[in-house]
């Protein structure tokens, strides 16, 4: 086994420089808690970025991989598998949609719906119709035709020329929306819940504005719910919790427990439109991934999580609402079940570089947004826990900002 210093030492060396690592190596996790290398113990409230929804080492997903790793891990999509079609069919029927498409990330969802709804706006409205509403603030991935609907400029800087044809309308902004619409849009894509965005939520109102002018437009309304969706609202999809269904749904984070493996759902009107040759996968739904996304969803029923991550979702949000009250530099709770967001007014990551150092794994976008995508197996006692360790955090945090701006006062 390797030391801490090794791990950094080796990965500072030979990977691409990517990543800003917190200073962590994760051993290994058992329920809603991780081990770091020397054993350290560390509530999880991240979630590997909303993946290990199920927490980590859940006894019937680590049966099932290790039964069917034994059978066939990968066939191709040349051929057959037990489980694919299983997978869309459960899918399609709790979404209500008609067709499924695996893919092994959410960016390549996010692609391939982006295909299909090119080849549907073609189709009705000759190649001119090609058009993509996509928001501000957006996140949908770092492939160019994902990073083209990303409506965040230090995400594309570096990579121009982008994707043509992409509009950006502000989120919850309705005659932007009718102003940005024409004959030549074949599509409007936004996250209902923005996540990288801030946990920062679609209204109803809009997302109601967006389905009569996709209606209107003969567009597909695609919801990206890669970070919303699968359960994280207290629905099976966010679209759900809002009561607006779109012709489009693209899914991954948590779909199969931690493999890799993506999703897009769609209405018949639009997939119709994809045939064979069109699109394709070498890895994307392949047995082993299927098979643990149907254990990962027969889970979530047998142990009525939607139902907890309401509760404890709820729980959750009334303790963070205290530290509104009771921090100055805490100014908003936002989101709804297992992605919820606490706004400062000052940095972040403070205050996330304290809980990690006292056993607490959150994270921080847009500078001053605490993040929490919560395992849906967390417990009250798993929140009080963390909120005590919050708690500290932001009174410290706090204490030093203060501290601060007296000095910068003198
Ligand atoms: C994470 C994420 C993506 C990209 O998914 P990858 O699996 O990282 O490719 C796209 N959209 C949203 C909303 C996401 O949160």
């Amino acid at each position: 086994m390797s030391t801490y210093q090794e791990i950094v030492d080796r990965e500072q060396k030979f990977l691409l420089n990517t990543y800003a690592r917190y200073p962590l190596a994760i051993a290994r996790g058992k329920g809603v808690y991780v081990f770091d290398v020397e054993g350290r113990r560390y509530l999880d409230f991240l979630t590997g970025l909303g993946v290990n929804a199920l927490g980590h080492a859940h006894p019937r997903i680590v049966k099932v991989i290790r039964d069917q790793a034994a059978k066939v891990i990968h066939v191709s999509n040349l051929y057959y598998n037990e489980y694919q079609g299983l997978l869309a069919e459960k899918l399609c029927t709790a979404s209500g949609l008609d067709r499924a498409f695996f893919s092994n990330s959410g960016t390549e969802a996010i692609e391939g719906a982006l295909k299909l709804v090119r080849a549907a706006g073609h189709a009705v409205g000759g190649p001119e119709k090609s058009v993509v509403i996509a928001l501000d603030n957006s996140f949908h991935g770092r492939t160019m035709g994902a990073l083209a609907l990303t409506g965040q400029p230090k995400y594309r800087k570096d990579f121009d020329p982008m994707l043509e044809g992409v509009r950006f309308v502000p989120r919850n902004d309705v005659e932007a929306l009718r102003a940005a619409m024409d004959e030549k849009v074949c599509a409007i894509v936004l996250e209902p819940i923005q996540g990288e965005g801030g946990i920062q939520e679609s209204s109803r109102e809009f997302l109601q504005a967006c389905r009569e002018q996709a209606d209107q437009h003969q567009a597909a309304l695609i919801f990206d719910e890669i970070q919303c969706g699968l359960g994280r609202t207290g629905q099976l999809f966010a679209f759900q919790h809002f009561g607006v269904t779109p012709d489009v749904v693209c899914v991954a984070k948590p779909l199969a427990a931690g493999l890799p493996l993506g999703a897009f759902l769609a209405k018949e009107q639009f997939a119709q439109h994809i045939t064979p040759g069109k699109h394709g996968t070498t890895f994307g739904g392949g047995p082993l991934t299927c098979r643990v996304a149907l254990e990962y969803l027969a889970i979530l029923e047998d142990e009525n999580l939607l139902e907890r991550v309401r509760r404890v979702g709820g729980y959750f949000a009334q303790k963070l609402h205290e530290f509104v009250g009771k921090f100055d530099i805490a100014v908003e709770v936002r989101g709804v079940g297992a992605i919820q967001a606490l706004q400062l007014n000052i940095p972040g990551k403070p205050v996330m570089d304290g809980a990690l150092a006292n056993g607490l794994l959150i994270n921080v976008t847009q500078e001053n947004v605490l993040r929490f995508l919560t395992p849906f197996l967390l417990e009250e006692r798993h929140v009080d826990k963390g909120v005590r360790i919050l708690r500290k955090q932001l009174a410290a945090a706090q204490k030093q900002a203060k501290a601060e701006k007296k000095a910068a006062a003198v």
